[in-house]
């Protein structure tokens, strides 16, 4: 009965390797929907397969799915993100991702408040947003669903990210420790691994990103970040969704190309920077994220406007 209902249209499932896999497929379990068909696999209760379900997901095994597998059409357990935007799908439609039945059906994945919003920071996109936490501290699944990537990457760290039912996806990064392999099934409040401070970070948090189709959506607009509940019991994704981004985007581009630099000499200081450009050294230090004592090197370049 539950193959019936899992293999409705047939797909073809091509991992990273461009390997044909195994056939795969889902009908729509965005929702409640596909929480029942996971509440199935994961409780234990009647259907063949279920006393399993908790167990590590087998791409092998026809019997099982991929949560949302109708809307990516990719299962890729080692990229992260595709650039294989989101316009296809939403040139003209509104999607409705269902969140959940109650404003509390998520977890927050830490206890800490934000300590860096999602937005233009420093001249760049910050495709999430931080939350403070100790190093050691439980990072938890917000929604229940399944790990695609757990993996060590420069610039995330350990980094975890779990594809949901609704369709979304949430990225848990900097961690220094993953307990969770990709195929791991996961309820809201599953612990994926341990906060840290690996990758490119500065200091213990947790970088949490929230994805649809790959594409990046400011987390407050989903998660009442400091209540730790639903904004709504559904969210609806249209192109105006990834606008602000996009925008935000270009001038982030555009102000790249207008920088000027100076690249330092032997005898520079950051004092003769500020009287030769007329730029105050408290901005030099913001603007280049250094503090007044860093010794300037020799190479080293210096943005001035
Ligand atoms: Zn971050």
């Amino acid at each position: 009965m539950l193959l019936e209902r899992l293999i409705i249209a047939p797909c073809a499932l091509v991992l990273s390797t461009g390997m044909l896999v195994a056939q795969v497929a889902t009908e729509n379990i965005g929702g409640p929907e596909g929480l029942d068909i996971y509440q199935e696999l994961t409780s234990g209760e009647g259907e063949e397969g279920a006393a399993e379900g908790a167990a590590i997901w087998d791409v092998n095994d026809s019997l099982t799915f991929i949560p949302g597998y109708d809307m990516y059409c990719h299962w890729n357990t080692d990229v992260l993100f595709s650039q294989l935007g989101v316009a296809g799908h939403l040139e003209h439609d509104t999607l409705k991702v269902v969140l959940g039945e109650h404003e509390c059906d998520l977890t927050m994945p830490c206890d800490g408040h934000v300590t860096s919003p999602y937005g233009m920071r420093r001249g760049r996109m910050h495709y999430g947003v931080d939350l403070d936490l100790e190093t050691g501290d439980a990072v938890m699944a917000a929604f229940p669903g399944m790990v695609r990537i757990s993996k060590y990457n420069k610039t995330f760290g350990h980094v975890v990210v779990v594809r949901h039912f609704n369709g979304l996806e949430t990225l848990y990064a900097h961690l220094s420790k993953r307990s969770v392999e990709p195929g791991t099934l996961v309820e809201a409040g599953d612990t994926l691994g341990l906060g840290g401070n690996t990758g490119r970070s500065y200091g213990s948090h947790l970088h949490f990103e929230v994805r649809f189709l790959d594409q990046p959506i400011d987390p407050a607009l989903v998660f009442d970040l400091e209540n730790g509940s639903l904004r709504a019991l559904e969210f609806d994704i249209h192109k105006g969704t990834f606008a602000k981004m996009a925008a935000a985007k270009v001038a982030a581009q555009k102000s790249q190309a207008s920088r000027k630099y100076h690249v330092i000499r032997r005898g520079d200081t950051l004092y003769a920077l500020s009287r030769r450009y007329g730029v105050k050294v408290q901005d030099l230090c913001r603007i280049n994220g250094i503090s007044e004592r860093s010794t300037l090197a020799i190479g080293q370049r210096i943005r001035y406007n």
